[in-house]
């Protein structure tokens, strides 16, 4: 076996990976026509045929509908406002107990946070990374109201328990499909699994218009209280004729005409550029399984993985050496291999402090919240397992990623887990 790059010998691979690049010619010929329409967004925050939106962004609204099967899409301009308008819509409230991930992007947990909603954290399953049924059932309580469940890496939640048991306890469901567009569950799209739906389309994601996002449902009065949310709610209600008034504060979450002509190009490409990534991350997991110490990511019966990320665990075989050593070699032999993915959310500043909206602990202090929220190191040991020992990922998983590039990871890999003791 050659001498492992972190004690001096060659690395595997000297010279960059691939970037995933998605824009091209048909991009641009759209923004152009934007441009020469003249009409950059059509929006106006009065209740008439600008309230929802100009051409650009009905017509992408139609095609996303349609592509994922929902009755109803709205746009908005990031995932994150995505979120905060279906939290909105859901109807939370100052007291609420949401239950979100704490192993995810920032925003799916905020969320909760945004309408005075107090965020309780569900441990992840080990082998999906996604809050489960079980996990759920254990942070129930009277004041539950809703759940986030969040597909990470690409994977769907087991969005058929938690449904089943958002039916029998009236919860309303989130499913943050931020990293899934593409992905299902039996046949049926990530992010049409629940009762409120959200894609992100910024520039990391599968497909993006450098910010964006769509929230799909097939609820009619859901969508249209998305799109009073995401358009100035409170100054159109009562020409709508909108009588519940709970949450009809509106923000400014449009998305641009200029953002929906993108878009618009990028679902075109969505299919191809996740049949890529599922054919990398196949070819990648048939060299990978079985290496000793490693565990590939897991498909459960059923799904269509969306590998936005390529994520795996290390397990350490017996040998003691930590992760860290492991991926520093990785990165040694020239393969990009991240440690860790996020912190686990409860344990930000924010949730270790209890400060939020003003200086008084707002909403963890409010009179009206007669819970006893936990955010103790601790409470998610499944998390915090894959945090701070196991989980790694690298990117090198997407459509300019040719063979030669993964058996170059896969070499790397090899090289370092036939040679773990060297460590
Ligand atoms: C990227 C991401 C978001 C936020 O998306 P934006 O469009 O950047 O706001 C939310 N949730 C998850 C899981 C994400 O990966």
């Amino acid at each position: 076996m050659e001498r492992l790059a972190v004690k001096g010998g060659r690395p595997v691979r000297d010279r960059p990976f691939p970037a995933c690049v998605t824009i091209g010619e048909e991009e641009k010929r759209a923004v152009l026509g934007v441009l020469e329409s003249t009409v950059l967004s059509r929006f106006l925050a009065v209740w008439g045929p600008d309230y929802l939106g100009g051409p650009q962004v009905r017509a992408l609204e139609a095609e996303w509908a349609s592509r994922f099967g929902a009755r109803h899409a709205v746009s908005v301009n990031s995932a994150t406002s995505g979120l905060y308008a279906a939290v909105g819509a859901a109807g939370v409230g100052p007291g609420d107990e949401v239950i979100v991930s704490p192993y995810t992007m920032t925003a799916s947990a905020t969320a909760a946070l945004i309408y005075g909603g107090i965020p309780v954290f569900a441990d992840i399953d080990p082998e999906t990374f996604c809050i489960s049924p079980d996990t759920i059932a254990a942070r129930l309580t009277p004041r539950t109201r809703a759940v986030i469940a969040v597909d990470l890496f690409g994977h769907p939640a087991d969005m058929d328990g938690i449904m089943d048991l958002a039916r029998d306890h009236d919860l309303t469901v989130i499913e943050d499909a931020a990293q899934a567009p593409g992905a299902s569950l039996n046949g049926k799209p990530a992010g049409t699994l629940a009762h409120l739906g959200v894609f992100s389309l910024n520039y990391h994601k599968t497909i993006h218009c450098g910010e964006g996002g769509m929230v799909v449902t097939d609820d009619p009065a859901l969508a249209e209280r998305v799109q009073m949310i995401r358009n100035h709610a409170e100054v159109a209600v009562k020409a709508r004729g909108v009588k519940d008034l709970v949450n009809m504060v509106g923000w400014n979450y449009r998305m641009t005409e200029i953002e929906a002509a993108i878009a618009r190009e990028q679902l075109k490409k969505l299919d191809r550029l996740v049949a890529a990534r599922q054919e990398a991350a196949a070819y990648l997991t048939g060299r990978l399984e079985g290496t000793r110490g490693l565990l590939p990511p897991r498909v459960r019966p059923g799904v269509k993985h969306g590998y936005y990320l390529y994520a795996m665990r290390y397990t350490g075989a017996g040998s003691g050496i930590p992760r860290e050593k492991v991926v520093a070699a990785l990165v040694a032999e020239g393969i990009p291999v991240v440690n860790g993915y996020v912190e686990p959310i409860y344990l930000q500043p924010l949730y270790q402090q209890r400060i939020a909206f003003g200086r008084d602990g707002f909403p963890f202090t409010y009179p009206g919240y007669t819970g006893t929220v936990d955010y103790r190191k601790g409470i998610c040991p499944v998390t915090e397992r894959m945090y701070y020992d196991e989980l790694m990922y690298t990117g090198v998983c997407h459509a300019q990623v040719t063979r030669e590039d993964l058996d170059d990871v896969a070499g790397g890999f090899q090289k370092v887990f036939g040679a773990l003791e060297e460590l």
